[in-house]
């Protein structure tokens, strides 16, 4: 199916509240300037009196679909409600938060759809011919790829924090309780188990001490532990600590969190650009490196050559003489 020249509006669904917030607020920039509707989605059980918080980030409508079998996320039920949403009110976009689930999601919808899908769109836009455009990085971090689109819907995923959550506002909107008839899944989730991260999300970290490969151990963490109380952040790594030696369950960079707080303290990391993809948006790089020619001093505001278990604990007691 191919929907060209169809315009019902923008649609908006991630399984991640916060996502679909933030989503919310560039979908509803987007909507004012193309003159149509922002509609966002839920799938869950239990979950109807969750729409009015989306009605007041910006969605003129939302489309609830409750029912028991769907209390957790299930590919193929969910996809189900999607496509069948999509075939009778033949959206213009769908912007789909880019998770776990999200980004396979969006790929199989649009497959289904005959259409188009741009993964991780950092920015979006529309072009003067009315099309969505969307921005992602590519080719390892070193390029950005600008794509257009020429089918619709035009499916395009978004990560966590490209965009800012706009104000709540006293708005109202239209509830619709959909009648759910889902497919029988092909799979049977048999158990699903909490993956143990840090209770906060590392995208709203405002300052962030994170570190890479030089770190010698494991229980050196505490150093970094030390130095991010004292600047009210949370600790994060570069991804060969998290995926080869399994000290960290999440990292930063291409393949990781896209962050941007206002300090990012980099301590014993090279700085390669799959990371720096991750964190170019902070506000203050700090790097602590003892190799001078470490590219992370190229993209860092304030660099210290030297080793950081001289320099993060000296780092530290300035800082509490400081604040005294
Ligand atoms: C497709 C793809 C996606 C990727 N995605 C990501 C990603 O999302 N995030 C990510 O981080 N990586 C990613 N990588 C991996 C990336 O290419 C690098 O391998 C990784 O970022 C390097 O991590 P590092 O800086 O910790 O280690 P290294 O490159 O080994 O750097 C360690 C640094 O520590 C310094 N150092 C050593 N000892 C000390 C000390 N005592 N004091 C001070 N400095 C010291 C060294 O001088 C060196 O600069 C990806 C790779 C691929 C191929």
């Amino acid at each position: 199916m191919s929907l060209l020249n169809e315009n019902k509006g923008i649609w908006v669904y991630s399984e991640s509240r916060d996502l679909a917030l933030e989503m919310l607020g560039k979908g509803r920039e987007l909507a004012d300037q193309m003159k149509t509707q922002l509609n966002a989605i839920i799938i869950g059980h239990d979950v109807q009196g969750e729409a009015s918080e989306l009605m007041k980030y910006g969605a003129d409508k939302v489309y609830v679909a409750d029912d028991p079998l769907m209390a957790r996320f299930q590919s193929d039920v969910y996809l189900s409600v999607l496509y069948n949403l999509a075939i009778n009110h033949k959206p213009n976009i769908i912007l789909v938060g880019s998770t776990k689930n999200g980004k396979p999601l969006a790929a199989r919808l649009a497959t289904r759809l005959e259409t188009g899908c741009v993964p991780d769109c950092n920015r979006l836009s529309v072009d003067e011919n009315g099309r969505l455009v969307g921005e992602r990085i590519t080719y390892g971090g070193n390029a950005i790829a600008r794509v257009a689109f020429i089918t619709k819907p035009q499916i395009a995923t978004v990560p966590a924090r490209a965009f800012e959550k706009p104000e709540p506002q006293s708005r109202q909107g239209q509830l619709v309780k959909l009648e759910v008839k889902t497919e029988t899944p092909k799979t049977e989730l048999v158990e699903a188990k909490p993956l143990q991260t840090s209770s906060a999300r590392i995208e709203e970290a405002e300052a962030i001490v994170s570190c890479g490969r030089g770190l010698a151990r494991k229980e050196d963490k505490a150093l970094l532990d030390e130095l991010a109380s004292i600047v009210h952040g949370q600790v994060s790594c570069s991804r060969p600590l998290a995926e080869d030696r399994k000290w960290f369950t999440e990292w930063v960079g291409l393949s990781g969190h896209k962050v941007k707080p206002k300090l990012y303290i980099a301590c014993g990391l090279s700085g390669v650009i799959q990371h720096v993809a991750g964190i170019r948006d902070s506000k203050v790089i700090v790097a602590i490196n003892k190799d001078p020619e470490a590219p992370i001093f190229e993209i860092a505001d304030y660099g210290v050559v030297g080793d950081l278990y001289e320099i993060v604990p000296a780092l530290k007691d300035a800082l509490e003489k400081m604040m005294r």
